[in-house]
């Protein structure tokens, strides 16, 4: 029976799954989910107003949405969203990775594309419910884990440009396998000449679809020139290397130090990124946030001076970079095999995650049962 509903707006309705996935069945979808698939009984749903603020917040069953084709959303493409995971502890609790981070970066998102933010305890209530909805979801396989999507949208029926009046905003959860298996393969790039990501000024801070509808051409040609994804330069120059379409991109130098692109505004600033930031300095790494073009790139290839190349994100966590090829040729970063620094960098972030490794930050979020 759902809970009736309380005067608070705050307070969730939970409308449990009459029907869920029985056992056997979610056993056999959680044997190999891969990415993105498999989603999980219940969804999250909390709906915004102007005249009546963030109202009719719920878990409620997994089921389509019936939208007027007139929402400014599918007009005007204002929307935004998040990508985090819970994870199986090796101690058998459950916890979220430095969800709070995602929930202020929902809102930076949220206030470049006009709209409005929803409150971080908010945010995090609502992952956790559905998590705890949904806990017989994780994956107990070895990297499996619940990727959770917090996404809002522009729900107002207007086809006038301008922000909307109302939004819905959700969290999907999906069961996810270790995104690459049987460890981490190195992946081949592809230098975007044509397209860029994002310009100074727009919104390659945010984390919105547009940026993504915006990248996949440029990934499609990645894709045709026979590597596996995408890297673009910045949109002025054309010369200094900001990030992949999905990932964040860092350089190992021969010296032992590590570089990434500062955050000039046209990249994401991801979070995994500054996990890595955070755990590299605090071994003594030196790091430097700062440009590095790819004409250097491609000379200190060549001269043994960079020595790894490492994308990162939470999907993929850790993926070591072996080749990068544009018009004027191919080359390849150190053996062409994963780099020594990236997969430590991959397992000390491992580790935390799975509650295998000291948690010195307090990124863990972990969820009572
Ligand atoms: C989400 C995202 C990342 C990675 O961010 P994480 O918080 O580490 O998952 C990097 N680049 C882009 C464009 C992204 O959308």
């Amino acid at each position: 029976m759902p809970a009736p509903a309380s005067t608070s707006p705050f307070a969730f309705r939970h409308e449990p799954n009459a029907t869920p996935v029985e056992a056997n069945e979610r056993a056999k979808r959680l044997i190999d989910p891969g990415f993105g698939r498999v989603f999980t009984d219940h969804m999250a749903m909390i709906r915004y107003s102007e005249t009546e603020g963030w109202h009719d917040a719920r878990i409620t069953a997994r089921a389509p949405l019936t939208i007027d084709p007139a929402s400014s959303v599918l007009h005007y493409a204002q929307e935004i969203f998040e990508g985090m995971k819970a994870y199986r502890l090796a101690d058998g609790g459950t916890a979220l990775f430095r969800p709070e981070a995602n929930a202020r970066r929902f809102q930076d998102s949220a206030r470049r594309l006009a709209m409005p933010e929803l409150p971080e305890e908010l945010f995090l209530e609502s992952v956790e419910r559905l998590v705890k909805a949904d806990a017989n979801w994780i994956p107990e396989s070895d990297g499996g884990a619940l990727y959770l999507r917090p996404f809002m949208f522009a729900s107002e029926v207007f086809l006038g440009v301008k922000p909307s009046a109302e939004y819905l905003y959700m969290v999907l959860a999906s069961s996810v396998g270790a995104y690459f298996k049987g460890g981490a393969p190195t992946v081949s790039i592809w230098v975007s000449q044509q397209y860029t990501r994002a310009a100074l000024g727009g919104t390659g801070a945010a984390k919105c679809g547009g940026n993504y509808a915006a990248s996949l051409l440029a990934q499609s040609e990645a894709i045709r020139n026979g590597c596996d994804q995408v890297v673009f330069l910045d949109a002025a120059e054309r010369r200094w290397v900001e990030e992949l379409g999905g990932m964040n991109i860092f350089f190992v130098f021969d010296d032992g130090s590590m570089a990434t692109p500062a955050l000039t505004g046209t990249i994401l600033p991801g979070i995994t990124r500054d996990s890595i930031l955070t755990l590299a300095r605090a071994q003594g790494i030196e790091v430097r946030e700062e440009g590095y073009t790819i004409d250097q790139w491609r000379a200190d290839a060549a001269s043994g001076r960079l020595v790894e190349a490492f994308a990162c994100g939470t999907a993929a966590v850790v993926t070591p970079i072996g080749t990068v090829a544009s018009p004027e040729g191919r080359f390849t970063i150190g053996s062409g095999a994963p780099g020594t620094l990236t997969m430590r960098m991959r397992d000390a972030l491992v580790s935390i995650q799975r509650g295998t490794a000291p948690d010195a930050n307090n990124w863990l979020h972990h969820l009572a049962d």
